[in-house]
């Protein structure tokens, strides 16, 4: 049996750890637990196709992990994991410009040619729009995507850990080192515990370029602080099947079950170090931008605060596969402000990479070498 090696228990190393436990290989997973971790603070959203990115190979992949979800969520149930918070709530993209609104009907109508799962796309008037999410400012019409949906990505990544568990994956808390002989990797040293393995996989989020520097890899991940708002609405019944609010600026507005409100969230270059701080100038701007769109979250309970560090890797497109120069070693990074959309796909390929499997995409495009600077050791 085939002994892998998983650093790394965001949504990424929880959805590789996931597919290789249930695969039947021997399955270690490391994780340090660091505040910060983007899947710990991420809203949810898996809605894709309205992006106006024009990067395709970008487009390739998060429309591939949109798709993968209802299969996903239907073998984590079969397997006894009901609590992912995931619904397909759909997604409503409002405007006060009636023309964007065609626009952006279009576009989805376009992308629908070769992506069915984006379902019916409707244009609702402002007195649809907030019937479907009450909390609504005025003046906002929309195209509603009925296959668009929502998840948390702390339950779901729990609910893959779970799963690989029962699969026979072990999960130890700490931090990991990674060994080596030569060119090859071999194994993974927590305090003073050593663990070795025929492969090691990578999934260290903002934090993997550390790692990968005593291999003298330097590993271009950079991180984008970002600060989201969770929120109580107690006035209001029935939350869970409300839809994803995608503004036309860089927030959102997502509902849970409980009333639970997700508004968010700041995009903040250049912090110094892993700033976990929740800010006055950060609360300002989400909320500033938050009650804007819908006055009445005013009258909101302020629940919590989550801080996470969205990783990128160079031309904000992710990477996968084999470190280059190195054996035993795979990895993906730069999963951005889409990780939740794609992690769980791309960890289906990571887990295939680990077993000598072909992946199901090209992976060219996302070749780790884009990611990487050797330095003379
Ligand atoms: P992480 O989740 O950061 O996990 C990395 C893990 O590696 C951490 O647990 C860390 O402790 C561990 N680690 C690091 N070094 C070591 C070591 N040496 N030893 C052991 N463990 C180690 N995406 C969407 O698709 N939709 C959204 O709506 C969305 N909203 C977001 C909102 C916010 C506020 C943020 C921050 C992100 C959002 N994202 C969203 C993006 C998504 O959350 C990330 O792209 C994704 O979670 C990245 O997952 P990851 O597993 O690569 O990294």
């Amino acid at each position: 049996m085939k002994k892998v090696i998983v650093i790394g228990a965001g949504i990424l190393g929880a959805s590789t750890a996931y597919h290789l436990a249930k695969s039947g290989a021997e399955i270690l997973l490391i994780d340090r637990n660091d505040e910060g971790q983007a899947t710990d603070a991420a809203a949810g959203i898996i809605c894709p196709w309205l992006s106006q990115r024009r990067n395709q190979d970008w487009y390739q992949l998060a429309k591939a992990g949109a798709r993968y979800y209802p299969q996903l969520i239907a073998e984590l149930e079969q397997d006894g994991e009901t609590e992912t918070g995931y619904a397909q709530t759909g997604a409503l993209s409002i405007h006060k410009d009636q023309d964007k609104i065609s626009k952006m009907a279009e576009r989805a109508k376009l992308r629908r040619e070769d992506a069915p799962e984006i379902g019916a796309i409707t244009c609702l008037n402002e007195k649809e729009t907030r019937e479907r999410f009450p909390l609504l400012g005025e003046g906002y019409s929309s195209v509603h995507i009925s296959g668009a949906a929502r998840v948390d990505g702390r339950a779901l990544r729990d609910a893959l850990i779970r799963s690989a568990q029962r699969h026979g994956a072990r999960l130890i808390e700490g931090e990991a080192e990674l060994l080596y002989e030569g060119e090859q990797v071999n194994g993974v040293q927590v305090q003073t515990e050593r663990y070795m393995a025929d492969m090691v996989v990578v999934c260290a989020g903002a934090w993997a370029n550390e790692m990968m520097e005593p291999l003298g890899v330097h590993f271009k991940v950079h991180y984008q602080k970002a600060q989201i708002v969770h929120l109580r609405a107690t006035n209001q019944e029935n939350t869970s099947q409300w839809p994803v609010i995608m503004p036309p600026s860089d927030q959102y507005l997502l509902a849970f079950a409980d009333q639970k409100m997700v508004v968010g969230a700041t995009h903040e270059n250049d912090v110094e170090g892993y700033d976990t701080r929740i800010t006055a100038g950060g609360m300002q701007e989400v909320l500033n931008k938050g009650l804007e769109l819908a006055p009445d979250l005013a009258n909101c309970t302020l629940d919590e605060v989550r801080v996470g560090f969205r990783p990128f890797t160079p031309g904000f497109l992710p990477v996968m596969g084999q470190v280059p120069g190195w054996s035993g070693l795979i990895t993906a990074n730069g999963l951005g402000a889409s990780g939740l959309t794609m992690g769980p796909y791309i960890g289906g390929q990571l887990a295939r990479l680990a077993l000598d499997l072909e992946p199901e995409i090209n992976i060219e495009a996302y070749n780790v070498s884009k990611a990487i600077e050797m330095s003379v050791q």
